[in-house]
């Protein structure tokens, strides 16, 4: 099934001239999908005839709203959408100083298998399509009325699984005739495909690349990290340097801090050593207890002074704050609740 929303105008074009149609019509045409329309009849400008005739091979698919939570605490906004196929995904919109920045999904589901991450639970069940990416960011802002600025892909799924549809979406959303949304403020976060990193790399763009490494040595990794098995750090990291190369770009760690598994000092150490020479940050997340996890949340302290070692050996180190954390805003688990909801209530 081929859909408008997800093509560059070039290939509305191509489409429009197998209609017999001109040319000129595929600009009105992307520019209105990205505005959000459900229906053609709402291109105004374009023929009645052209109007029915999209609609009948192209129809238009938009996401329904199933859930929206407003965190009271923070402004953060949770969205579970419904697709075309009656599969969900989960949107966040986090309210920064710097703008409004939307966490997306990249796929239903995810197969990566990380210990602590409600989104891997029910495994993969598909990618979405470029167009569905855009959705989540276009009806996001469209629903919230709140200018959308920034972009971080880090919801349900794993980017990198989805390569080639995601650099559509990056395409179609950094496009001045859509959403126009720069690249230097799009997030890509990654459990560490490596050759994917490395095709990523060679698109040269200037998106910020998270790797989420969670573990600075392969016997940790690989008890919460099934990818690391394919994928080990001294695979990984020669990747991330690869990518700096390539790019420029400063490379974003993320690490989830978890009680007596990641957070002593001696483990901070080990992850000064491993980022060594390579422009980066480090971002420690406090992690969200997920119900059918035995995993527990760091205590203050013990991220305290993991921060203050990677500062002192000359790494940034940022805690992240929790958004959201009345309203189950972290990865996959809203989208997890509904199923289960559903599931036990037949
Ligand atoms: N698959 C991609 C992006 C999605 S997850 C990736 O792995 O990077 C976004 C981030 O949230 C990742 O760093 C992920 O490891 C982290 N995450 C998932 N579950 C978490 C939890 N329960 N607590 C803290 N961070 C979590």
């Amino acid at each position: 099934m081929k859909h408008l929303k997800s093509m560059t105008t070039e290939e509305i074009g191509q489409v429009l001239k197998t209609l017999g149609q001109p040319s000129f019509r595929a600009k009105q045409i992307f520019s209105w999908l990205h505005k959000g329309v459900k229906s053609y009849d709402e291109m105004t400008n374009l023929p009645k005839a052209l109007r029915d005739e999209l609609a009948q091979t192209y129809p238009i698919h938009a996401p329904e709203v199933v859930r929206k939570q407003i965190s009271k605490k923070d402004g953060t906004i949770k969205y579970l959408w419904k697709l075309s196929d009656g599969n969900c995904v989960e949107t966040v919109l986090m309210r920064y100083h710097y703008g409004n920045t939307v966490c997306i999904s990249t796929e239903v589901g995810c197969k990566m298998g990380c210990a602590f991450c409600a989104s891997t639970l029910g495994g993969l069940v598909r990618q979405l399509e470029p167009f569905e990416m855009l959705d989540q960011v276009l009806f996001t802002q469209l629903d919230s009325g709140l200018p959308v600025s920034h972009i971080v892909l880090m919801g349900i799924g794993e980017p990198l699984d989805n390569l080639t549809n995601v650099l559509r979406f990056l395409e179609l959303v950094n496009n001045p005739e859509g959403m126009n949304i720069s690249m230097r403020h799009i997030s890509l976060s990654t459990c560490g495909l490596v050759p994917k990193i490395d095709a990523l790399g060679d698109q040269k763009l200037q998106i910020s690349l998270a790797i989420s490494l969670h573990g600075p040595n392969n016997e940790i990794r690989n008890r919460i990290m099934p990818v690391n098995k394919a994928y080990p750090i001294e695979q990984l990291l020669p990747a991330c340097r690869r990518y700096y190369a390539k790019t420029s770009r400063r490379i974003h760690f993320e690490y989830a801090m978890i009680d007596g598994l990641n957070d002593s000092v001696q483990n901070a150490k080990e992850l000064l050593a491993l980022l060594k020479g390579l422009p980066s940050h480090v971002n420690l997340i406090p992690l969200n207890h997920v119900e059918e996890s035995p995993l527990k949340p760091s205590t203050k302290s013990a991220v305290a002074a993991f921060q203050k070692t990677l500062e002192d050996g000359g790494v940034t180190a940022t805690v992240r704050r929790t958004l959201g954390s009345d309203i189950d805003a972290s990865c996959g688990q809203l989208r997890r609740k509904y199923t289960k909801e559903r599931t036990e209530n037949g």
